[in-house]
């Protein structure tokens, strides 16, 4: 999940923490960025392994052999079997945390395996066949989709392992030099090798840098710049899946909707500055009572959503004890003589799925209440309608 705190030391990170960021798990929105990637690679996939099917045919029809065009098509056919079963992986609404680490080994491992077949026909193109070769970088290039350094970075290194293995050992097998000269394929010699290598390299560097960058891009935009809590954008994205997190394991998911009292006045009589301080201060008490399966978020303005995986009572007890405890901390505008101000807020609870089953509809719900506890006098928590 998004840190609350995320976003506070973004741009001055030393190359250990980028490190660092690229190799950790990604948080909970960036992996749902990532599953709609890896949807779109497996779409991608399906259609390069339907164009596949046409090289074995062509073969045949150029006068290729019988027993390569048939290599050819077994090849084909089992890139198309497995890019489908990716794809309806792909497409489940339930994630599965390894399919990325498994569909980069595939792409990979399927670009080794056309090189090992091209070697057996014709030793030097398994080294020299630029466009299989450009298969890896396409494999590592694609990792980007899937916003997960580690796919990456495992993309790459699986892919100089294996390319470095192929090297070794068509160098081994070569009785004579003229074994590794072809008339279609050129001269293989170690240097242009170390440079296809080093490409991998430098690919899979560039390729966790763009991650790096986008994972950074998604935190920004998901986060608050007063505040550092996660904002409205982040609730939208999120709250559909922990809503369905929710109901797969028939629980309940709860949100408050907090709204601070007579906060212009705070504004009025202390200042836009000391209002925007009001809100820190406030923000810090919320956040001390949260806990760390219950998210809060900054809707705008002087509105907040906590998110509780609790049922409607339980929720409603929480908020209330929240409310008690920002009683009790006033806030100091530090300004001229002013008292400390009592600052308080009035919520409305909503809950999936005693009251809705998505987000709009638990808003709405929530902001009734919201408009009840304003009526009724304010600095109260309500759960219930009428
Ligand atoms: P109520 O009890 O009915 O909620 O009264 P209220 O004054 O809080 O009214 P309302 O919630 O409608 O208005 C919120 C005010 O909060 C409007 C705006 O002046 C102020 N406000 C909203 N966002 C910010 C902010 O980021 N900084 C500051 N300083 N003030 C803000
Ligand atoms: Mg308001
Ligand atoms: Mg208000």
């Amino acid at each position: 999940m998004l840190r609350p705190d995320a976003g506070e030391v973004m741009e001055s990170r030393s190359a250990r923490e980028i490190l660092a960021a690229v190799l950790a798990r990604p948080d909970e929105v960036m992996l749902e960025v990532g599953a709609g990637g890896e949807l779109l690679v497996a779409r991608l996939r399906v259609v390069i392994a339907a164009l596949l099917l046409v090289l074995p045919l062509a073969n045949a029809v150029s006068g290729g052999t019988v027993r390569e065009t048939l290599i050819g098509l077994g090849g084909a056919v089992f890139v198309n079997v497995f890019a489908q079963v990716w794809l309806q992986l792909a497409r489940r609404r339930r994630r599965y945390r390894w399919l990325s680490f498994a569909t980069v080994a595939f792409d990979v491992t399927a670009t080794t395996a056309v090189l090992i077949v091209l070697a057996f026909a014709h030793l030097p193109a398994a080294l020299n066949s630029m466009v299989v070769w450009g298969c890896y970088l396409l494999a590592i290039v694609l990792t980007a989709l899937r916003g997960d350094g580690r796919t990456t970075l495992f993309a790459g290194a699986l892919a100089v392992l294996q390319y470095g293995a192929i090297i070794a050992a068509v160098f081994a097998f070569a009785d004579s030099p003229e074994h590794l000269l072809s008339s279609d394929y050129g001269a293989v010699t170690p240097g242009p090798q170390v440079q296809r290598v080093m490409l991998l390299v430098i690919a899979t560097m560039i390729t966790a840098t763009v991650v790096y960058r986008m994972q950074r891009l998604v935190e920004m935009s998901g986060t608050d710049g007063l505040t550092r809590l996660p904002n409205r954008t982040w609730l939208l994205h999120r709250m559909p899946r922990l809503l369905e997190v929710a109901s797969e394991e028939d629980g309940s998911l709860s949100l408050a909707l907090i709204d601070l009292d007579h906060f212009s006045r705070i504004n009025d009589e202390a200042g836009h500055h000391a209002g925007d301080r009001a809100i820190r201060h406030v923000v810090e008490v919320l956040k001390g009572m949260t806990e760390r399966n219950e998210r809060l978020v900054r809707l705008g303005g002087e509105e907040f959503v906590l998110v509780m995986p609790q049922p409607l009572g339980t929720a409603w007890e929480r908020v209330d004890a929240i409310r008690r405890v920002l009683g009790q901390r006033p806030f100091d505008p530090e300004r001229g003589n002013l008292e400390p101000l009592r600052l308080t807020f009035s919520a409305g609870v909503a809950a999936s799925p005693h009251d809705g089953h998505d987000l709009s509809t638990l808003l709405r719900r929530a902001d009734r209440r919201l408009k009840m506890a304003k009526r009724e006098g304010r600095n109260r928590v309500i759960a219930r309608d009428g």
